[in-house]
């Protein structure tokens, strides 16, 4: 892998550069693989490893490294939502959430670059109770994607939305936390993507950097007083990170946060001109690739969050609701149906969610329950991915070499007498549902997320 002339020289004198051990993990081939586990879903066994062989990342209780990089689109533990697959540095954020954010206490925490979803997924399972997520992607392609992993991960206290950061002034005030993981020109990925270096270049770096800004000018009236912004990026380029670090400080007049870390993790620790810290990894000095993380405070004394309006009642007749509960453990749960569709939202975050639907382009919400079609529920995916659907529903265990049918939407055969909808299960982890007919078996695993390879 050759790294260009320009860029090598653009990071001489950024704070911690080592050029020759930098190019040297850029050549030799080392890969680092890491995986984050789903506390909703825990697994003693993620791609198939035993979890108690595995290192733990140091700066993410449900991080771990692997030491070979296994074939994930195989282990159905991966499609149950187990866990995600995601690269070590880029799980510090969680250092940056658990210290700086009150834990006792609901709190709303937007993600407003979110799609995949590494990051959401993550500050999802760090959520204090009651507390709602909003995971807002600007790529409507991206933004599905990014609806698919929540879904798997059995969410049920976020939205997904699909907006661009101007569109969030309607929310002013509304936020305790925004993560801004911002669009960046990408060079902290060239061990892993070298094709991406072709499309590094001192004026891409310079665009990202104006975005960068634009985005954050964009969201910060989002942020209530006292609320704390996270902005991150996986670019190396000082333009990117201490640059745009110093213009929160200097223009948004955010307050700079310094968080506590272990000096044994080898993470950088950059101060800018003007006194701001951010952090740094760099990949020949931690496990993991390159990432940049600085935090603010918005100034001001913490205002009551905004009172959202009184959701619109869109209630369910009682014997619709006696049918769903067959399905799904509704209490605490508001329930509501557009047009055949049902939806279950926490009751204590209700308001939020309806006044969020007045406001954004929301592409999900809550638990999408199934469709109500004449007097029977048609479950959805996302109910199987779920640890709200009632418990005793029905499930067959799955072979290896079955659930891996079952997830590429193949026929399959079980061993079990049940009929009518099933769980499709493996080592106890839901998969998706099947309609079990006398001599046939309907998959109902959905389509879009289907395994094309074969095994
Ligand atoms: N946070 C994600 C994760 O952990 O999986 C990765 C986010 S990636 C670094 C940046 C995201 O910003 C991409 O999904 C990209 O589509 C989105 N994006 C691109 N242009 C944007 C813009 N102008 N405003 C907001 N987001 C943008």
């Amino acid at each position: 892998m050759l790294l260009p002339g320009e860029f090598l020289a653009s990071l001489r004198g950024t704070c911690g550069f080592r050029e020759d051990s930098f190019c040297r993990v850029h050549t030799t081939g080392e890969s680092v693989t890491s995986l984050r586990l789903n506390p909703l879903k825990m697994t003693e066994n993620p791609a198939g490893m035993a979890l108690s062989k595995l290192e733990q990342i140091p700066w993410s209780v449900y991080g771990y490294y692997l030491p070979e990089r296994p074939s994930f689109t195989f282990d159905p533990l991966f499609h149950a939502g187990c866990y995600y697959v995601q690269e070590a540095s880029s799980m510090f954020i969680e250092q940056a959430f658990c210290q700086l954010t009150d834990q006792n206490r609901p709190l709303r925490v937007l993600d407003l670059c979110a799609a995949p979803g590494g990051k959401s997924t993550h500050l999802y399972s760090l959520l204090p109770e009651n507390s709602l997520l909003v995971s807002n992607e600007v790529i409507r392609s991206r933004a599905a994607v990014l609806k698919d992993n929540l879904i798997r991960w059995g969410t049920e206290r976020a939205v997904v939305t699909h907006n661009d950061p101007r569109d969030f002034i309607r929310l002013e005030g509304f936020f305790d936390v925004v993560l801004v993981d911002a669009p960046c020109s990408g060079s902290g990925l060239f061990r892993r993507d070298p094709e991406a270096i072709q499309e590094w270049s001192p004026k891409a770096v310079d665009l990202c950097a104006q975005r960068q800004q634009r985005i954050l000018a964009d969201i910060w009236p989002a942020l209530r007083k006292g609320g704390l912004l996270i902005y991150s990026t996986c670019s190396y380029s000082a333009e990117e990170d201490e640059v745009v670090m110093d213009w929160i400080g200097e223009i948004l007049k955010g307050e700079n946060q310094v968080l506590q870390i272990n000096e044994q993790w080898g993470i950088c620790e950059t101060s800018s001109s003007l006194g701001c810290k951010g952090y740094r990894f760099w990949p020949d000095q931690v496990r993991g690739e390159g990432f940049f993380l600085t935090c603010f405070r918005k100034p001001g004394e913490e205002d009551p969050l905004p009172v959202p309006l009184k959701k619109n009642k869109n209630q369910l007749e009682k014997r619709e609701k006696q049918l769903l509960a067959e399905w799904i453990n509704t209490s605490g749960m508001f329930l509501f149906r557009h047009e055949q569709t049902v939806y279950a939202w926490p009751e204590l975050l209700a308001d939020e969610m309806a006044f969020l639907l007045q406001h954004m382009r929301v592409l999900y919400s809550g638990i999408r329950v199934g469709e109500l079609i004449r007097d029977k529920l048609v479950p959805d995916h996302a109910l199987a991915m779920q640890n709200r659907r009632q418990p005793q529903w029905p499930g067959e265990s799955l072979s290896p070499e079955m659930a891996v049918r079952y997830l590429q939407r193949k026929e399959i055969i079980t061993q079990g007498t049940n009929k009518g909808w099933v769980l499709a299960e493996f080592q106890g982890k839901s998969l998706g549902w099947m309609n079990i007919l006398t001599g046939r078996i309907n998959n109902y695993y959905p389509r879009e997320l289907r395994i094309l390879k074969d095994f």
